[in-house]
């Protein structure tokens, strides 16, 4: 298989027909061995429908429905796991992305040898709120991730085969994939202008919470690629200092109180400076930082996913 097309699906009826024929004609222009895979997400319209009686007319299509909602990340991840083409596109079934960008996308990943080409909205279609602030998590993601990116939430993407076979999309990580990807070691990383349409039919599928959702996904992912390996290496150095902080500050107090104590003055109480205090909530922040740490260690422990996918090439094995 040369190509696997891998579409999420959400309550896209009228544009499914549409938009496989023309994947069909571009595909088959190309001469390519390809699959389509629609992942329903959990439709409560017609869609499902509509992919299994498409799926019985031609056998490239394929289909696969979720009980529920699950979100756009699970039906990507799901659709990878059933990807058999060298190369892995993705792109929206709400026709916004266009199928003709499928060749270059294809050359790029085979002749360039690129691990992940994103597209590149560069003229978008879509409402100024969301464009605006597409800016600020784009040049946040790069400040972050040092990947050169302008668009990392472009829906159309193409992948090398096993780039999708060894990053886990959940949540709402899709908005992150190139991060994901340069995680597990997928470091050449391009972009290609593509063509953005305005949505043909229905409505987009995120509300207002979408900005909110990402700007904190954007955090954890920057967390989570510092310190996911290792939180231990976060928690403890914060908890350490906080700790020698407070551990200082009590300790001048204990022993300003026994000088004065020997010389025979009148000792103030230890509680009357209110460094006691400041020295008393230091230390406990710094041991719960410690503790967080320690529990984050723990928790990474039991990770299944701690050492898979490290293995490139095998000979004699
Ligand atoms: N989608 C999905 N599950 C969801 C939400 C969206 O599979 O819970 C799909 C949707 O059908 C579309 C793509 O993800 O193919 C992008 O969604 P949408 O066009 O609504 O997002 P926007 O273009 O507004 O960013
Ligand atoms: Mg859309």
């Amino acid at each position: 298989m040369d190509v696997s097309i891998v579409i999420p699906v959400y309550n896209e009826e009228e544009s499914i027909p549409e938009l496989s024929e023309w994947i069909e004609k571009v595909c088959t222009e190309a001469r390519y061995k390809f699959e389509i895979i629609f992942v329903d997400d959990g439709s409560s319209d017609s869609s499902w429908k509509i992919i299994s009686t498409l799926s019985a007319q031609k056998k490239f299509i394929k289909g696969l429905r979720f009980r529920r909602n699950y979100g756009k990340a699970a039906a990507l991840y799901t659709g990878f796991a059933e990807a058999t083409g060298e190369t892995v596109i993705t792109m929206d079934s709400d026709l916004q992305d266009s199928p003709d960008e499928i060749p270059e996308l294809v050359r790029m990943i085979r002749e360039d040898g690129f691990d992940l080409v994103s597209g590149w909205k560069k003229k978008r279609y879509d409402p100024f709120v969301k464009r605006f602030t597409s800016k600020i998590y784009n040049g946040t993601a790069r400040f972050f991730s040092g990947i050169k990116l302008h668009d990392f939430n472009c829906g159309l993407k193409a992948y090398r085969n096993d780039v999708v076979k060894s990053i886990e999309v959940f949540g709402e990580m899709h908005r992150y994939i190139p991060i994901l990807a340069k995680e597990a070691g997928f470091r050449k990383i391009g972009e290609k202008v593509v063509e953005h349409r305005a949505r043909k039919y229905g409505v987009t599928k995120y509300g207002l919470d979408r900005f909110m959702k990402g700007y904190l996904d954007l955090l954890t992912i920057g967390f989570i690629t510092r310190f996911g390996k290792s939180p231990m290496h976060l928690f403890g150095a914060l908890g350490t200092m906080m700790f020698i902080i407070g551990f200082v500050m009590a300790g001048y107090l204990g022993v300003r109180k026994i000088i004065f104590v020997n010389q025979q003055l009148r000792a103030p109480l230890v509680t009357e400076s209110p460094y006691f205090y400041i020295a008393l909530t230091v230390m406990i922040i710094g041991t719960i930082l410690f503790l967080t740490g320690f529990l984050a260690e723990l928790v990474n422990r039991n990770s299944t996913i701690r050492n898979n996918y490290l293995i490139k090439d095998k000979v004699n094995i």
